[in-house]
């Protein structure tokens, strides 16, 4: 750790600093240096909050933050940690919402991507430029640490927004294009990798290229669903279409689960006609019991919605499914609901909600502006920090389910391994494959329909054993353990391993060219090493 300290402080000295790099031990809390528009910080509070991500299950200290204002900053950092002979890492942190500690690194400098916008970070330093409109060619210029939140405010004034999603957008661009990106818009638009035209990034080498489908494709392709291993994405340039003013909400329940995912099926289906009547989001989720912490990401259904969950489950304690789907439409003006669009909209939801086999008693529909359709995990946040239940440990696990065994994981996992207890929500719904550009470097199930499976916990510290961190990390252990004896052949999102052995058996056939990328791109191994994927090389 010293040695790197001083390879660190040699780079202060080569990027132009001036401070004493013996002085880098002893500033403590005390300071960041700068000169020429780059900042190295060794703040304790900079360095503490690069120490942490919304999982609270790891905390690794770097030595220094970079909050950087251009790509230029990102490159130069890297460039000196490339050609260093102390080498040491660089990890990029968007707004740290990881869960295993992926934008961590202990022996080497953090650059904190976001900062300054809606999500409240601080900033050190001048901003890099805000998302820039390109109206008549329907995309947006954004800096990679922008957040989506504040990419939606910028396009949304010129009266278009993104395509695809995240159900929360409170995440950085670049961490969400490191990974997918994924909501109910998927089974339509693909993942937000799929609708990516152009990105600037910085490579292990300390170089700035552009890539795009027809210019540095490895490198273009390599970085979507990358989990950071081949550059910082510094720019990224967003598909745009007009933006819908309101959305038509609906939920509805379900008893019996192939119902439930005969329906979702279907809906994702129709993404191939194109004059077929669709609804625009199709997700869904597992209520096993009700309460705050099991169903945040649905306030939905109270207090207009009055219709207690367990009347129409017969009291009888058993699990339901919620189809959730949306209608977007336009309003003619700015500030008046249009009658004729509302009309048109109903018509259509009663048309295409006629062919499903829902509890037919149970429909809940709601309408709400698009903006507070697309930002409405923040308020359920806002809910649960106010009862101090949003900064606890998160053990997560996300998995892609193939479409044929997504019965047997409702079997084994929803009605047994689970119990009536789940510390969290559960979101389930499918996607088509035919979205998700196989070149990228992202892994899915090897079938044209798969099913994202979100078990979404917080432990708690009640005192009761089943909300312990250790008895949830536990049951997914057992969740994974019931796939892999019953031959389901899941894939982790937002992956998570400890070994490359780990690894390479979550890449399968995609190993071979992820490690030629990582070759290319990274020789030195030092980017977003918390990963855990490759090891820094000497
Ligand atoms: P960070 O945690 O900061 O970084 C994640 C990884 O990306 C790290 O390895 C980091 O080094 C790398 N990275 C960060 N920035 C860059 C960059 N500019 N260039 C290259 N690499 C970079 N995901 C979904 O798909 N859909 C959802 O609906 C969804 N909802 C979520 C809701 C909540 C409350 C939370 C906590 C997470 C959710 N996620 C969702 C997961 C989320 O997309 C990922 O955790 C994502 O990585 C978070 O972005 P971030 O900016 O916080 O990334």
């Amino acid at each position: 750790k010293l040695l790197l300290t001083f390879a660190i402080c040699r780079l202060i000295v080569t990027v132009g600093l001036t401070i004493d790099p013996t002085d880098l031990l002893r500033l403590g809390g005390a300071a960041a240096a700068a000169v020429g528009g780059i900042q190295l910080s060794v703040d304790q509070s900079d360095l503490e909050s690069a120490s942490m991500d919304f999982g609270m299950l790891t905390r690794t200290e770097p030595l220094a933050v970079l909050h950087p204002s251009s790509a230029e900053d990102v490159a130069r950092l890297v460039k000196a940690a490339y050609t260093s002979a102390q080498v040491f890492t660089v990890s990029a942190r968007g707004h740290g919402h990881s869960i295993n500690g992926q934008a961590q690194t202990n022996n080497g400098v953090v650059i904190q991507m976001s900062g300054s916008g809606a999500g409240g970070e601080k900033r050190v330093g001048p901003r890099p430029g805000p998302p820039r409109v390109f109206e008549k060619e329907r995309f947006v210029d954004v800096w990679g640490g922008e957040l989506w939140i504040d990419v939606l405010k910028s396009t949304l004034e010129h009266g278009l927004a993104p395509k695809s999603w995240t159900d929360y957008l409170y995440l950085s661009v670049g961490g969400t294009l490191s990974n997918a990106g994924i909501s109910g818009q998927a089974f339509n638009h693909g993942p937000q990798i799929s609708n990516v035209h152009e990105l600037d990034v910085v490579t292990g080498k300390g170089e700035i290229l552009t890539c795009s489908e027809e210019e540095n494709t490895e490198l273009f392709h390599g970085v979507l669903g990358g989990l950071g291993q081949f550059g910082i994405i510094t720019r990224a340039r967003i598909s745009l279409e007009p933006a819908p003013q309101r959305v038509r909400w609906i939920r509805v329940l379900y008893s019996n689960f192939s119902a439930f995912t005969g329906d979702q099926e279907y809906l994702i289906s129709l993404h191939g006609q194109p004059d077929a009547q669709k609804f625009d989001y199709v997700e869904g989720f597992v209520i096993v019991d009700e309460g705050l912490i099991n169903n945040w990401r649905s306030s939905f259904f109270s207090p207009r919605n009055p219709v207690k969950i367990s009347s129409i489950n017969g009291g009888n304690g058993g699990v339901l499914y919620c189809l959730e789907i949306t209608k977007n439409y336009h309003e003619s003006t700015a500030d008046t609901i249009d009658q004729a669009a509302a009309v048109l909209t109903d018509k259509e939801v009663e048309a295409l909600l006629k062919k499903l086999n829902f509890i037919q008693t149970s429909v809940f529909t709601t309408d709400l502006p698009y903006v507070d359709f697309l930002d409405r995990v923040h308020k359920a946040e806002l809910k649960l920090r106010s009862k101090g239940l949003w900064d606890v440990p998160h053990p997560w696990l996300n998995l892609f389910v193939p479409k044929s065994r997504i019965a047997d994981f409702d079997k084994g996992v929803f009605k047994g391994i689970l119990g009536n207890k789940t510390s969290g929500p559960i979101l389930i719904y499918p996607m088509n494959k035919n979205k998700w550009d196989q070149r990228s470097s992202v892994v899915t199930p090897d079938e044209d329909v798969f099913y994202l499976v979100a078990l979404l916990r917080s432990a708690l510290d009640t005192g009761e054993d089943i909300h312990s961190l250790e008895y949830l990390s536990n049951q997914n252990r057992q969740v994974l353990r019931f796939c892999d004896d019953t031959g389901i052949k899941v894939k982790h999102y937002l992956p998570h391993y400890t070994t490359q052995e780990e690894w390479m058996d979550h890449f399968g056939d995609k190993w071979g060219r992820f490690h030629q990328r990582k070759m290319e791109f990274d020789p030195r191994h030092i980017m977003a090493t918390g990963q855990r994927i490759f090891k820094l090389s000497s």
